[in-house]
């Protein structure tokens, strides 16, 4: 069986086989959410979860074609292309989320990769969302080495770009960009010093062997990602991956616990499709050592029923939000209790921002 890091002092491993990894794959369920929960628990208190937000400050009208995505110019999915928002309007809602209790504020736009120009906009907008005692987070496609460079001085602490999945199956799923162009993102966001947030989409119709393959690929980076965000597909009418079978609910799970185990000091995120899984799917996800979600634009928003049934399930299962360090004070993220946050029509956005998972998300 493959050796897992189940102690503070094991060195974190990058160099997972396939085999190993299928391996655990294949163990019985019972057993690999034991493996799971321990290594878990020796890295993270069980029953803290962080809660993660994000601002789609520019919407649709991406020229890429991923098969998932519903932000992709050429489907027809009725989503309205947006133009950048402006940075008064993104400080406006930093402020929210903030009295919301959130600590990290995620700023996605729909692009392929910024322009040059787009850059000291975004940068502007990452100086006033940090001045505000807020960690930065964006995600806004590809980058070359010297943007990622202007985005650090700007003051982003994450940069989110997924993989999406194994290589093997990358080319079914996305035909307009290569999957080495999204590790040499990676590493250009890793040689400036910002933490990375990475991980992929399971239910696209791979097959074991391909989630095996992205959980391998994703471990055996030069560095985990500090935060590893596992969406399930969320289908949408008018994307190619509309009418994909669906996974077996008992099949994420094992992809969580893998993440978990692969990587054992990382965030593991349950993030797009989160919204249609069942209260027991999600408290199973977190046996297996997710202890993360994401919560799309919904910090923004009052009286949302998500969010109510979100806070009811934590309380059913005795689960908090992760504690955040602010000015050197531990303080407690009241992060589900956002009822005093002005009241937003965020809906429709956040829909969008929830099913388009690569560079909008997490
Ligand atoms: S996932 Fe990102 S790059 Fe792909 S189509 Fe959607 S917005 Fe564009």
């Amino acid at each position: 069986m493959p050796a897992v890091s189940d102690s503070p002092a094991s060195p974190l491993r990058h160099d997972w086989s396939r085999e190993e990894v299928r391996a655990l794959f294949d163990l019985p369920f019972p057993e690999l959410l034991h493996r799971a929960g321990t290594v878990h628990r020796t890295h993270f208190d069980p029953a803290q979860v962080q809660v993660s937000t994000l601002l789609s400050i520019k919407t649709g009208g991406c020229p890429e074609d991923c098969g998932y995505c519903p932000q992709a110019a050429r489907y027809h999915t009725g989503v309205d292309a947006t133009k950048l928002m402006a940075t008064e309007a993104v400080v406006e809602k930093a402020k929210q989320a903030k009295a919301a209790g959130a600590s990290r504020f995620c700023m996605g736009a729909a692009w392929r990769s910024p322009k040059d120009r787009d850059i000291p906009k975004v940068a502007a907008m990452i100086a006033e969302v940090k001045a505000l005692g807020l960690e930065t987070c964006a995600t806004l496609g590809m980058l070359s080495g010297e943007q990622a460079r202007a985005l650090k001085d700007a003051g982003l602490d994450y940069y989110n770009h997924n993989l999406d999945t194994a290589p093997e199956f990358y080319g079914e799923v996305i035909h307009t960009r290569e999957y080495q162009d999204r590790l040499d993102t990676l590493g250009h966001v890793r040689d400036v010093g910002m933490k990375t947030c990475c991980g992929g989409i399971v239910g696209m119709g791979e097959q074991r062997e391909q989630r095996a393959g992205l959980m391998q690929t994703l471990a055996n980076l030069p560095a985990h990602p500090d935060s590893v965000p596992i969406n399930r597909l969320v289908q949408v009418e008018g994307t190619p991956l509309a009418g994909t079978a669906q996974l077996d609910p008992f099949e994420f799970v094992r992809t969580i616990a893998i993440a978990r185990i692969l990587m054992p000091k990382s965030m593991v995120r349950l993030s797009a499709g989160r919204e249609t899984m069942s209260d027991e799917l999600q408290a199973l996800c977190f046996l297996a050592g997710a202890n993360s979600i994401f919560y799309g634009e919904k910090l923004l928003t009052t009286g949302n029923p998500d969010t109510e049934r979100d806070m009811a399930l934590f309380n059913r299962l005795g689960l908090m939000p992760m504690p955040v360090v602010e000015q050197g004070e531990t303080v407690h993220a009241d992060i589900l209790e956002t009822t005093d946050v002005a009241a937003r029509d965020t809906h429709a956005v956040s829909s969008h921002a929830v099913t388009s998972i690569s560079c909008t998300v997490v």
